[in-house]
């Protein structure tokens, strides 16, 4: 039986340190804030907005939601984000995608002040991700996987790790973060010869297809660690991941569930990107924080 990965585990870690450092902000009389920007009511965006604005509350972050319809017009979209931009109590912002689709995407990322992107969606963020610099936010799903992995003791260094998955938000930064920590990483893809081979020779598999039950025995190595960053609902109406977990679990060593699993770090990650970016806009750090 496979240890189970539980995404609650790391969050607890993440967010009794943030708690302390939000409280410390807070002696200052500096209350670290996040602006959620939110177009339309779609329900993956309301279900994720919901944990993140719990999660901000138990850290002692406050949030400023702004609601636009659907039907919103560019300019109005980017006169918002020069709002948050220009906001010196808002530190970081959470932009809500895809956007409806008469919207440009990419004028909006590059509209958002690269200092207050805490979910790592501006050029200059993934450029960070990519140079290692330091300087910027990754994507927080993509930290998510690496904060689940130290806080179980798993060393990556030297590790062969399999990514499934190239999106710019998942796959490709989780790729380069497991990189930076000295794995040795493999990215696979739609066009990936063979993936139940490549996947086996894992010794951490994280999959981030985007599909339904994709992973299965077939890819499974005994010994392994499997990471599960996919969230569907299933025909049968539960939450399901691109692992199937029941196939896989009896045979590899820890394998983290869906619902329960990453998905349940990214909030805290994100609340840490709160955080760091109240003390970078008042030019402090924390001693220890790495
Ligand atoms: P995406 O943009 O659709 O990208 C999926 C990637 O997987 C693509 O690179 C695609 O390859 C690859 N892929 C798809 N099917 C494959 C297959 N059969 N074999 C090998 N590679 C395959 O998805 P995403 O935005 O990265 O999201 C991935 C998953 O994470 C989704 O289920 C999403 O709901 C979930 N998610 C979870 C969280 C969380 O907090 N846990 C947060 C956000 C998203 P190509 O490039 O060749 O098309």
């Amino acid at each position: 039986m496979a240890m189970l990965l539980r995404g609650a585990d790391t969050a607890r870690v993440l967010t009794e340190r943030m708690k302390g450092e939000a409280a410390a902000l807070s002696a200052r009389g500096i209350v670290p804030t996040l602006a959620i920007l939110r177009v339309g009511e779609r329900e993956d965006d309301l279900s994720y907005e919901r944990g993140a604005m719990k999660r901000c509350e138990q850290v002692g972050i406050a949030v400023r939601r702004f609601l636009l319809p659907s039907s919103v017009t560019q300019e109005k979209l980017l006169e918002t984000v020069d709002s948050i931009n220009a906001d010196p109590e808002i530190d970081g912002c959470l932009i809500f995608r895809p956007l409806p689709g008469h919207l440009d995407d990419g004028q909006v990322r590059a509209r958002l002040l690269p200092a207050k992107d805490v979910d790592g969606i501006t050029d200059g963020s993934m450029s960070a991700v990519y140079s290692g610099s330091g300087q910027g936010f990754s994507p927080c799903t993509a930290q998510a996987c690496v904060e689940i992995l130290k806080n179980s003791g798993i060393s990556l260094s030297g590790k062969r790790v399999t990514v499934v998955g190239r999106s710019l938000v998942i796959g490709r930064p989780a790729a380069m973060l497991l990189l930076a920590e000295h794995a040795t990483v493999t990215i696979c893809h739609t066009r990936t010869q063979n993936l139940p081979a490549v996947c086996r020779e894992a010794e951490i598999l994280i999959a981030a297809a985007g599909k339904a039950g994709v992973i299965g025995r077939e890819s499974a190595a005994p010994g392994q660690i499997v990471l599960d960053v996919g969230i569907h609902m299933g025909e049968d109406g539960r939450l399901c991941g691109d692992v199937r977990f029941d196939e896989v679990e009896p045979v590899v060593k820890a394998i983290t569930p869906v619902p329960g699993g990453v998905g349940a770090v990214t909030t805290s990650v994100l609340a840490g990107h709160v955080i760091e970016a109240a003390l970078a806009s008042r030019g402090r750090t924390f001693a220890g924080r790495p």
